[in-house]
């Protein structure tokens, strides 16, 4: 059913070699690679289709709009939108993020107001709200986690009172891999009346999210990350919000009618996607839903929770591990530490036995001093991952530990 060996064929990359060892790709959270359908629909595009979308009265222009406009269908049905209006194009969950951060802020934020995030953020669900604080004068509160990695979800409860504006919280930590319970806590902000923002860039990849199930009022996240091209994120937001909030950026594609006395803009989604979009990049996210769809995000969870278990299981051999994040509801993501030795030389040295994985504090520096460590080293799984590459990570993680 799930051919792991036929699947890995779709990803050229991983046959190839690095210090004469065969790549053993394990930095997944930071970018997956990509399969050949996705990047020939690129190639494909740029040779037989590419024109400037939208308005476009000749033929090719037409054609390009209608697969521009096929993919946000296809996100839309990926992620149970309501409507293709709710589906704007970004540059990917930074983007996705700073724009809430920004329109949101714009229209419903003074000083004094504050926006619910937590411990386990990435930089780019902290600082887009930083930036909005300077501008301003709005407050950060901060939901603690336990030493486990997990929500303080008593806390966070205490944290709403009458300046509580937004909630915005990742889904999955890139660090922790643990998996938050937003449904329930969307809940909990809409029972203060307090929409919520979810960063989805470590759980899209992973398995399958539902924008009406989970009932979030905003949901970032990247192509990169799951299998399509970079340069193109997606933000969703509910139609009752997008409507309320002011442009983000202003240039062609987002209005109506512009004078030098009045402009009026587009409607939805055109009004948050200035300029040219990656027309070209949305394809390819497209073909990348298209490619994890026909396989089908159950059996990609299912393949990817039992390299976990495994992998967790094999690691615990090594004399001195100590995992980073030991949630029960726990992603595909492990960060690690072996005795005393520095992330940095673990990840240098295994890098040269051709594991690839991630070392250093991975964007989240006040999860770091939450943890009173300076890094972690990470190795995160994709669909294509086997449980002989966790052996030779395992192998490697043994060899280093006996040279030090
Ligand atoms: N949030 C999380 C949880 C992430 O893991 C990442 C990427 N590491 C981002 C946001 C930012 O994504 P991007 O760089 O694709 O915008």
């Amino acid at each position: 059913m799930y051919d792991i060996s036929k699947i890995r064929e779709d990803f050229p990359i991983l046959s190839r070699e690095v210090y004469g060892k065969p790549l053993v790709y394990l930095d997944n959270g930071a970018t997956t690679q990509k399969p050949k359908v996705v990047v020939e629909s690129l190639v494909d595009e740029y040779y037989s289709v590419n024109a400037n979308v939208h308005r476009g009265v000749h033929f090719l222009s037409q054609q390009a709009t209608e697969l521009h406009e096929g993919s946000r269908e296809t996100v839309r049905r990926f992620i149970n939108a309501r409507s293709t209006s709710e589906i704007i194009f970004t540059r990917g969950t930074t983007e996705s993020i700073n724009l809430v951060a920004s329109c949101f802020g714009e229209a419903f934020m003074k000083e004094g107001d504050e926006v619910i995030v937590s411990e386990m953020e990435h930089h780019s669900n902290i600082v887009s709200w930083q930036l909005l604080q300077a501008r301003k004068g709005i407050r950060l509160r901060v939901i603690p986690i336990t030493d486990a990695g997990e929500l303080r979800l008593d806390v966070y409860e205490q944290l709403f009172n009458e300046r509580t504006r937004l909630v915005s919280i990742t889904h999955v930590s890139n660090v922790l891999g643990t998996v938050n319970p937003v449904r329930d806590m969307i809940a909990t902000a809409h029972a203060h009346g307090v929409p919520v923002l979810v960063d989805g860039a470590q759980s899209t990849p992973h398995f399958a999210v539902d924008m009406q199930a989970l009932d979030c009022d905003f949901f970032a996240f990247s192509g990169h990350k799951i299998y399509g091209p970079t340069g193109i994120g997606v933000l969703y937001g509910k139609e009752e919000w997008l409507d309320r909030l002011p442009p983000y950026m202003g240039g062609g594609e987002m209005i109506k009618n512009v004078s030098f006395e009045h402009t009026t803009f587009n409607e939805l989604p055109y009004k948050f996607e200035a300029g040219t979009p990656d027309y070209v990049a949305s394809t390819g996210l497209a073909k990348a839903i298209d490619y994890v769809s026909a396989l089908g995000m159950d059996k990609i969870y299912a393949h990817e929770q039992e390299l976990t278990r495994y992998a967790m299981q094999r690691m615990a051999e090594v004399e001195g591990m100590r995992f980073i994040g030991t949630a029960a509801e726990k992603d595909a993501v492990i960060s690690f530490l072996v005795g005393d030795i520095h992330h940095l030389d673990m990840g240098t040295l295994l890098d040269h036995l051709g594991v690839a994985v991630r070392t250093g504090h991975h964007c989240a520096e006040p999860l770091m001093r939450r943890l009173g460590i300076d890094g972690t080293v990470r190795a995160s799984f994709a669909l294509y991952n086997t449980k002989e590459e966790v052996d030779v990570l395992v192998e490697g993680i043994k060899r280093v530990s006996r040279m030090f």
